[in-house]
């Protein structure tokens, strides 16, 4: 049996009859180019308090122009990158241009707003992520407060001496670290404990079913529960309906984000409505504030 799969594997390795999608190759070659042609973009999607609902922060998506493609997603390029190294380079610039709008929005609408930025672990391992950080966080005079970096769980897979040293540079500068999708990875809930981590993100999927299903409503209960015992942050991502935003309030999840009370925008877009204090979902915010 084992002989045989190894056998087909060999076939495989060899090339024979393995189409390689012709968009994928094209993908790859064209993303060298993108951040030189300014092809790469940043949308930001609002996250907001639990309690007041008020705009706090909010997350850097990455997006790509592609001349002919048009907008290709990051599930679709984010993968290709880490494969070719070229998530460092863009990632530098993820992380410049985060800092860059964030410092220009704090500066204009007069009070703190943070930005969360994602970071892959093959990005985190690769570069010298501190001194990326910390050259755009002077380079535009942003306050280490309003940058979080967001990981996913994979890092503390690998060698948890090498994250734990890694976490501790950025918290030395006082960036935040949040765990994105948390609960779908394979890692043991240990590293919570072990690594310095100032908030989870409940990943979507848990929220699909709540509040109709029991079963979901009391997980998610459950890690609302333990983020307080654990005194750290919890952003649930992916709200998108009213049942579940009035769910999480109740349950005292600190921070809200989802298609519900703001899609991701351009920069200038997010800019201009948070100066029109036009955010949030229609009655919610003035109900919040009662
Ligand atoms: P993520 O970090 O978990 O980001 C959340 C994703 O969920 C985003 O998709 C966002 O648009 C989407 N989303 C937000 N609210 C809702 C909602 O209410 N309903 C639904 N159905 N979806 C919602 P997006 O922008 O396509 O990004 C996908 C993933 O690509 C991100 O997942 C992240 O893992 C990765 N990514 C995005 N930008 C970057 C980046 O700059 N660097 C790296 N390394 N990865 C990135
Ligand atoms: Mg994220
Ligand atoms: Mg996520
Ligand atoms: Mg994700």
């Amino acid at each position: 049996q084992a002989k045989r799969a190894g056998r087909a594997q060999f076939r495989i390795d060899a090339g024979q009859d393995v189409p390689v999608p012709v968009d994928q190759l094209r993908l790859e070659v064209d993303l060298h180019h993108a951040i030189e042609r300014r092809e790469l973009e940043l949308f930001f999607q609002p996250q907001f308090d639990g309690r007041t609902l008020q705009v706090v922060g909010a997350e850097a998506l990455l997006r790509w122009r592609h001349p002919q493609l048009g907008m290709v997603p990051p599930d679709r390029f984010i993968p290709l990158a880490e494969e070719s190294g070229l998530i460092v380079p863009i990632g530098r610039w993820v992380i410049d241009e985060a800092c860059r709008q964030a410092a220009e929005w704090s500066a204009l609408a007069c009070r703190p707003i943070g930005v969360a930025v994602n970071v892959s672990v093959r990005q985190m391992l690769g570069d010298d992520i501190a001194s990326v950080v910390a050259q755009a966080l002077r380079r535009h005079a942003l306050p280490a407060q309003r940058l979080e970096l967001e990981i996913t769980e994979s890092l503390a897979v690998g060698d948890v001496a090498q994250a734990r040293l890694l976490l501790a540079r950025l918290a030395d500068l006082g960036v935040g670290v949040a765990i994105d999708d948390f609960g779908v990875g394979y890692s043991s809930l240990a590293y919570l404990r072990d690594l310095p981590v100032q908030r989870v993100k409940i990943d979507r999927s848990f929220l699909r079913q709540v509040p109709q299903d029991a079963g979901s409503s009391r997980l998610v209960g459950a890690m609302v529960s333990m983020a307080r015992a654990l005194e750290i942050g919890l952003v649930a991502e992916g709200v998108e309906t009213v049942e579940q935003l009035d769910f999480l309030c109740e349950q005292g999840c600190d921070a809200i984000q989802g298609y519900l009370l703001g899609r991701p925008i351009a920069g200038d877009d997010f800019l201009h409505r948070l100066m029109a204090d036009d955010f949030g979902h229609r009655g919610r915010n003035a109900a919040a504030k009662s």
